[in-house]
């Protein structure tokens, strides 16, 4: 664990990631006392930005609470201890000139000690010559080095190997922490607790009483004029084969032996591995009406705004239990929720009722509610459907719940990497995916397939009640 003398380099400091993510994140752990003392937080960039226009476009984003006096001078003490510096990428010199600039900074350091922390904020084809260039000119022999690399890693299999192997040569896997900023998130991290600090919740994961489970982050916007990367990627690689496959691993893996992150995500793995690369045949694609529009799209783009995969798993406890990971953009609502939707009660003693639901929900409002059938209230005999409900918000109103990136920077800290994905992770979730993306991607049949059209606002392709009916799921 990191508590003291740390140095914070944020490679990429003048983009979107880190003025908008990153920065408010180190604010908010700042002035809550969570990071170390001292700590300094450098910038480094290409661009050419004077001081005052760099702490300007890094504080922008943090949010300014209303009824708080005090939140000028803690901006200020804040802005204290960022800086930037201008470098190129390929150039070891300008590393070793930030090295230079460190150490003038660690100079102001009571004890020998000196950690230093390094963010690649940056898009991926820049990862390994920074990578390279840090542990070479840059890495301190005085304490602990980490780096923390962002998402996308690779677009298959292959690329996301050669690009761990490509940084493995330079980092160990214990200095590397590869963010998936969904493990961040509170519903996504209280999924363990539920499932195994209680031993009644272990009914709830009965696949014998599972009909199926749906995983779904839902987006009411479109690219809003950033379609440019978006369309090569779609929105497998953009949120499924990443965040939703780490919120299946969660919820399906086994019970870890030990609460360390290595056995969680041994269990993770195991999953992983047990689960079968998506079919073709269990795959809807649609595009949204509007999305040939943005500029950065080509005008005959095949590229998936929505889809909805099935993922099969060869193990005793979830043998044909469908998992319906799905997602879209320009849809009806933003959402992000787990629902596990339990079989019909046999027997249909009361007639035909709504199925009951564990229902977590992720984002907007976090909660965790049960559907079940009740008695109709008064004299009325029949059935009606309700929710048990724990509202974070209302159960929790005093406590600050942090957002992602504040849990994981803390995490980096405490050198946790149970929030983190690992490298046989990684390959695992990439080798559930490959084949559907290559089939996508016209790279295993011709032609490739053609995404439905749906219309923005809607639930998305027209198909999916059908398609979701037949592995006996329900649209919610
Ligand atoms: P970005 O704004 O496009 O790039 C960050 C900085 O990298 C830019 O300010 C630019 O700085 C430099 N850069 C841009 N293109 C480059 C290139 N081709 N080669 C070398 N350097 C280049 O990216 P971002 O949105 O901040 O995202 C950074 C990383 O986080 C990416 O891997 C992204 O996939 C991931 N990510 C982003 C978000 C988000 O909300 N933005 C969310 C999750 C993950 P200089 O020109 O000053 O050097």
């Amino acid at each position: 664990q990191i508590t003291k003398n740390t140095i914070f380099v944020v490679a990429g400091a003048s983009g979107d990631l880190a003025k908008k993510l990153v920065y408010p994140a180190f604010f908010s752990l700042f002035h809550r006392g969570y990071l170390p003392q001292p700590t300094y937080i450098v910038g480094y960039a290409r661009s050419i930005i004077d001081h005052e226009t760099f702490l300007n476009q890094v504080t922008e984003n943090i949010p300014k609470p209303a009824d708080d006096p005090t939140f000028p001078a803690k901006l200020e003490r804040f802005k204290a201890i960022l800086s930037y510096q201008a470098g190129s990428y390929d150039d070891p010199a300008k590393f070793q000139e930030l090295n230079i600039y460190l150490e003038s900074l660690e100079s102001n350091y009571s004890g020998s000690e000196r950690n230093r922390i390094f963010y690649l904020a940056l898009p991926s084809t820049a990862f390994v010559q920074v990578a390279e260039n840090l542990k070479k000119n840059v890495y301190t022999s005085h304490g602990t080095n980490r780096l923390i690399v962002e998402k996308p890693i690779g677009s298959d299999l292959e690329s996301a190997l050669e690009l761990v192997h490509a940084i493995s040569q330079y980092w160990t896997e214990d200095e590397t922490f590869r963010i998936d900023h969904y493990l961040g998130k509170e519903i996504i991290k209280a999924i363990p607790v539920l499932r195994f600090a209680n031993s009644v919740t272990s009914g709830f994961w009965d696949s014998k009483l599972i009909s199926n489970v749906q995983i779904t982050l839902n987006e009411s916007f479109g690219t809003e004029g950033r379609g440019g990367y978006y369309d090569t990627a779609g929105v497998i690689r953009d949120v499924i084969q990443n965040h939703l496959c780490q919120v299946f691993s969660l919820l399906a893996m086994e019970r870890p032996s030990q609460l360390n992150p290595t056995e969680i995500i041994n269990e993770k793995v195991k999953l992983l591995q047990a689960t079968q690369p998506v079919n073709p045949e269990n795959v809807l694609l649609g595009q949204y009406i509007g999305y040939l529009d943005d500029p950065g799209v080509p005008k005959d783009s095949l590229t998936a705004t929505y889809a909805a995969n099935v993922l099969l798993i060869n193990n005793d406890r979830w043998y044909g239990v469908p998992f319906i990971l799905r997602s879209g953009k320009a849809l009806n609502e933003t959402l992000v929720e787990v629902r596990i939707q339990y079989k019909d009660a046999p027997g249909s003693l009361f007639g035909n009722n709504p199925r009951s639901e564990l229902i977590m929900r992720i984002q907007p409002n976090e909660a965790i509610s049960i559907k079940l059938n009740i008695k109709s209230p008064g004299f009325d005999s029949g059935v009606v459907p309700a929710e048990l409900k724990l509202n974070y918000k209302a159960a929790f109103p005093d406590v600050f719940i942090p957002g992602a990136y504040e849990v994981l920077i803390r995490d980096v800290l405490n050198g946790d990497h149970a929030t983190f994905v690992r490298n046989d992770e990684l390959e695992a979730a990439w080798k559930i995916f490959t084949p559907i993306l290559h089939y996508i991607d016209g790279k295993t049949n011709d032609p490739r397939p053609v995404p439905t059209k749906y219309e923005f606002g809607s639930q998305g392709p027209p198909e999916l009640a059908e398609f979701l009916a037949a592995f006996d799921a329900t649209r919610v």
